[in-house]
């Protein structure tokens, strides 16, 4: 299938409709650019944030097929509140522990068979364009400096547009989420405005600014970063959806304002939550599966096949029998490329500008491909592409079964 036919669409937070996707062309070439918000490293990585980052694994993936460049950004918030905490507890370094966990994380993902993002920024490495983005602000009237610099988003006429949530929401959200903060004189002017820099607490890291010896607010970095690595504009901005309120809605707000142009993301793409045992799969629960374990009982190929099993932007719930069943799929491909020889993969097609297998592909596995693509377009209907792999797997369509198992699960082992 011709790239000049496919049409990626996604499904837009913002505007809940799914969106063609259209990068612009830079000397001659299809760019996509693309930011995800990373980790906080603190712990390791479970299966909820292993569905986040192979979700955009498989889009990133996809659109190289396609014969886009994609230029990919996923940050590191390794100045960040539960990091020192954890740091405190534990009686260690935060940047020790900081190192150690963003290590545990690309090693999980390179296990998972990840394209690995072409820049991953640590927010203590980027504290010279954070402050520019926040003296910016400053100078432009969209901040006020108390007992810390605060982004006004009173000033930001859509503040709570991308949630959906009312003023009352977004203050009952803040609150649950221990992130209100002091509402009054010498600290923050409304429930609503946040932290753009503030003062470090002892054991914290501080960086001398003009507002003082301190550390960025949690926001800021990701405005500052994608900007920095992307441009003031950017095509796709991912994340969990649990980041919609507060952090991209006030990430959108900062941005906007930050440069005037709007929008800032012309996507907003959110992958749901997963859940352990009915419930939501969080430290605070204690419910992780991390992504050890997972890959302890199945190959890593199985694991990306059962998180592609649904659709990104739903909650699911996380079963041990589910990654049984993708592991005896990734069994029977295993079984089935092991006797062919090596066909045309992804790799060797993406120079080619087309997205699938053009020599050597009988006619059934490229009808099969076709579908597979059509799938993926589709606002990556993973689990309809997953049903077209299983069907050419029980065709016999080697070629077609590698090329498909490519895009979902990269090089994850299939053993
Ligand atoms: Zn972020």
């Amino acid at each position: 299938m011709p790239d000049a036919t496919l049409t990626l669409r996604v499904h837009d937070t913002l505007s809940r409709r799914k969106v063609r996707i259209e990068p612009r062309e830079v000397r001659g070439r299809k760019v996509l650019r693309l930011y995800v918000c990373g980790i906080t490293p603190y712990d390791s990585g479970h299966m909820g944030h292993a569905f986040t980052f192979c979700t955009y694994d498989i889009l990133v993936r996809f659109a190289e097929a396609a014969g886009i460049r994609v230029r990919y950004v996923q940050n590191i918030t390794d100045v960040d509140d539960p990091l020192f905490e954890r740091a405190r507890r534990d009686g260690v370094d935060w940047m020790e522990l900081a190192e150690s966990q963003t290590a545990l994380h690309i090693r999980d993902m390179g296990a998972l068979g990840w394209r690995p993002p072409d820049v991953m920024p640590r927010v203590s490495e980027e504290i010279a364009p954070i402050l520019r983005a926040a003296t910016r602000l400053n100078a432009r009237g969209y901040a006020y400096q108390t007992n810390a610099l605060y982004f006004d988003a009173s000033r930001y006429r859509g503040y709570g547009r991308l949630s959906r949530r009312s003023r009352l929401s977004m203050i009952r959200k803040l609150r649950h989420e221990g992130l209100l903060g002091t509402v009054g004189p010498g600290a923050k002017r409304d429930a609503l405005d946040f932290r753009l820099w503030q003062p470090s607490a002892p054991g914290e890291p501080a960086w001398p600014s003009r507002f003082g010896p301190g550390r960025p607010g949690w926001h800021i970095e990701c405005s500052a970063m994608a900007m920095r690595y992307l441009g003031e504009q950017i095509d796709i901005h991912g994340g969990g959806r649990d980041l919609t309120f507060s952090h991209h809605e006030s990430e959108r707000a900062q941005s906007e304002c930050l440069t005037g142009k709007v929008p800032f993301a012309r996507v907003w793409m959110h992958t749901g939550l997963v859940r352990y045992e009915g419930r939501k799969m969080s430290k605070s629960l204690g419910n992780l599966v991390f992504v050890s374990q997972a890959l302890e009982r199945a190959p890593a190929a199985a694991v990306r096949l059962y998180l592609a099993s649904h659709r990104y932007g739903r909650d699911w719930d996380f079963s041990w029998s589910g990654l049984a069943r993708a592991a005896r799929l990734a069994a029977r491909l295993n079984a089935l490329l092991a006797g062919e020889k090596a066909g045309v993969g992804p790799s060797q097609t993406a120079k080619s500008g087309g997205v699938g297998p053009k020599i050597g592909m009988s006619a059934a596995g490229r009808r099969l491909v076709v579908q597979f693509n059509n799938a993926l377009a589709d606002d990556l209907d993973t689990p309809r592409a997953i049903r077209i792999l299983r069907e050419a797997t029980r065709q016999r369509e080697a070629d077609a079964a590698r090329w498909m198992l490519g895009i979902l699960a990269g090089t994850a082992s299939l053993t």
